[in-house]
């Protein structure tokens, strides 16, 4: 009785052409990007403002149904996807509109359904910079972003989307809506409850708008792919690079050659730009908001240096920007790539620079010890410290029931090891979701997640906010 009653309810909120009910609807939002978790409804919501996703969470909390807000739904960890218990799916694509533009405060405010890569543009038309830049940027959400704390390919310059986020506006799991959208930068009243809802994936309440900072638009920008030999020589052109040109380098971006050997197989038109193969290759930007001054020269001369000091073997700049953009599609197809490849295990790790190359060393002996059949991956925004080693195995010869998971546990133990021995993090930017669920008690501790735990409970206290993501409620 209760499925039917609340649909109708549900419909009544939103519209009836934004309740799906019917399991051909519903299907797309019921799995993952990589298609690895399903998971049951008993609707999808798309609400159109603020004021339906807090009658729409008063409902749920009426009808003791769970909530899963959703963005773009190309998260890498499973955590928008719902469990099989009483769900609701909120989708918050619908609610896009950019509310204001500040020029004085350099400030955005926008809906949390807003696309990121239309945040950009809004950015770029009013002549500012919204730095935040990933592959799924065409499809992700700015609400998505922030529920993970999304990292990208300009952290090196501009930090997470922690440190892009002024205000937000929240709904909670009882349906009161908190409104924190201040383009204020310095504010000391107490604690910061908004910082909470940056990094929760969606367990404790949904983001329905955010106040974002934007940044003077460059007018120059230069990249450069750079062959070199390994992760130690990687580090020695990043210093190089940073202790001249400091603030310009926006991107520093790693992949060993079986990486790119995956990309170039599986993604057509997308080609080495070099003349020869390479161990390691770096992919990096420069940036600039004055015309004075002369970046490419700079660039082109800094890396010479490196050339001579036998830092780096080769490097191509790029003579268009049709060029620039093609080196940029061998980057952010990797995520493509790799699912088009197989079966990789991920890892999304950073550890302190000074510890990347024993990182690095220390997975491609441990996988070439236990498991000699896996191919290691390895990319990254190594100029942030974060490196994502993937470990692609052959399904079939893991096809024994248990199989693949045994072996995905084993490589987790074997890579968190290295990463927690080196001061490191187990995720640095994708989240915890379900993929990682199990892990966190290694990443974070026991005494760390009876906190987490308290927090959830103030908030969400039937715990209806995302269940079975980042960690399980527990007793009380
Ligand atoms: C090709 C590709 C490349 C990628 N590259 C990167 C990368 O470089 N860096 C990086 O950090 N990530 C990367 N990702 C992962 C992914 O794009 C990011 O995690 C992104 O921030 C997720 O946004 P989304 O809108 O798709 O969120 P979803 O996948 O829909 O949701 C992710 C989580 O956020 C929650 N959520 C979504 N919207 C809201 C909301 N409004 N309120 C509260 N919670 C919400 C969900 O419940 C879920 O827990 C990549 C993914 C792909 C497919």
């Amino acid at each position: 009785m209760d499925h039917p009653a609340f649909c109708n309810s549900l419909a009544a909120i939103v519209g009836s052409a934004n309740a799906l009910t019917a399991p051909a609807d519903m299907a797309p939002y019921l799995t993952d990007w990589r298609d690895r978790y399903e998971g049951k409804a008993w609707a999808v919501a798309r609400p159109g403002d603020t004021t339906q996703v807090a009658a729409v969470m008063r409902l749920c909390q009426d009808f003791k149904v769970n909530v899963v807000p959703q963005g773009g739904n190309t998260g890498l960890c499973g955590a928008a996807t719902p469990d099989n218990g009483r769900n609701l799916v909120l989708r918050l694509d619908r609610m896009n509109r950019i509310r204001d533009f500040d020029d004085v405060d350099a400030v955005l405010t926008v809906e949390a359904g807003c696309v990121l890569a239309t945040i950009q543009e809004e950015a770029a038309t009013r002549g500012y910079l919204f730095p935040m830049s990933l592959g799924a940027e065409g499809s992700c959400q700015i609400g998505g972003n922030i529920a993970t704390n999304a990292g990208g390919t300009a952290v090196l310059r501009y930090g997470p989307m922690r440190d892009l986020v002024l205000g937000l506006e929240v709904v909670l799991a009882d349906g009161s809506i908190c409104d924190w959208l201040t383009p204020l930068r310095k504010n000391t009243t107490g604690y910061d409850l908004r910082q909470l809802f940056v990094g929760a994936e969606g367990t404790l309440g949904v983001i329905t708008a955010a106040c974002l900072k934007v940044f003077p638009s460059p007018v120059q920008r230069e990249s450069a792919m750079v062959a070199l030999a390994d992760v130690e020589a990687a580090l020695a052109l990043l210093k190089h690079l940073r202790g001249q040109i400091g603030e310009r380098l926006l991107s520093f971006e790693i992949m060993n050659k079986a990486q790119v050997d995956i990309v170039l197989e599986h993604m057509p038109g997308i080609t080495w730009p070099m003349a020869q193969p390479t161990p390691w290759c770096v992919l990096i930007e420069v940036t600039d908001t004055l015309r004075s001054y002369d970046l490419r020269a700079t660039l082109e001369a800094l890396l010479g240096e490196a050339l001579e000091a036998g830092i780096i073997d080769d490097a191509v700049l790029p003579a268009s920007h049709q060029q620039q953009e093609a080196l940029w599609r061998l980057r952010h197809n990797v995520s493509e790539a790799n699912k088009r490849a197989g079966y990789g295990v991920s890892h999304d790790t950073a550890v302190p620079l000074r510890h990347q190359a024993s990182f690095a060393r220390r997975v491609a002996e441990g996988v070439e010890r236990d498991f000699p059949d896996a191919q290691l991956l390895m990319v990254g925004h190594i100029g942030d410290g974060n490196i994502h080693a993937v470990i692609m195995l052959d399904p079939e010869r893991y096809a024994a029931p248990g199989a693949l998971n045994a072996a995905a546990a084993a490589i987790n133990t074997l890579v968190d090891e290295a990463t927690l021995s080196l001061g490191g993090t187990i995720s640095a930017e994708h989240g915890i979701g379900q993929t990682n669920k199990a892990r966190l008690i290694r990443g974070r501790g026991a005494a760390d997640i009876r906190r987490m735990q308290a927090v959830k409970r103030a908030l969400d206290p039937d715990g209806r906010m995302n269940p079975g993501k980042v960690f399980d409620l527990g007793a009380d």
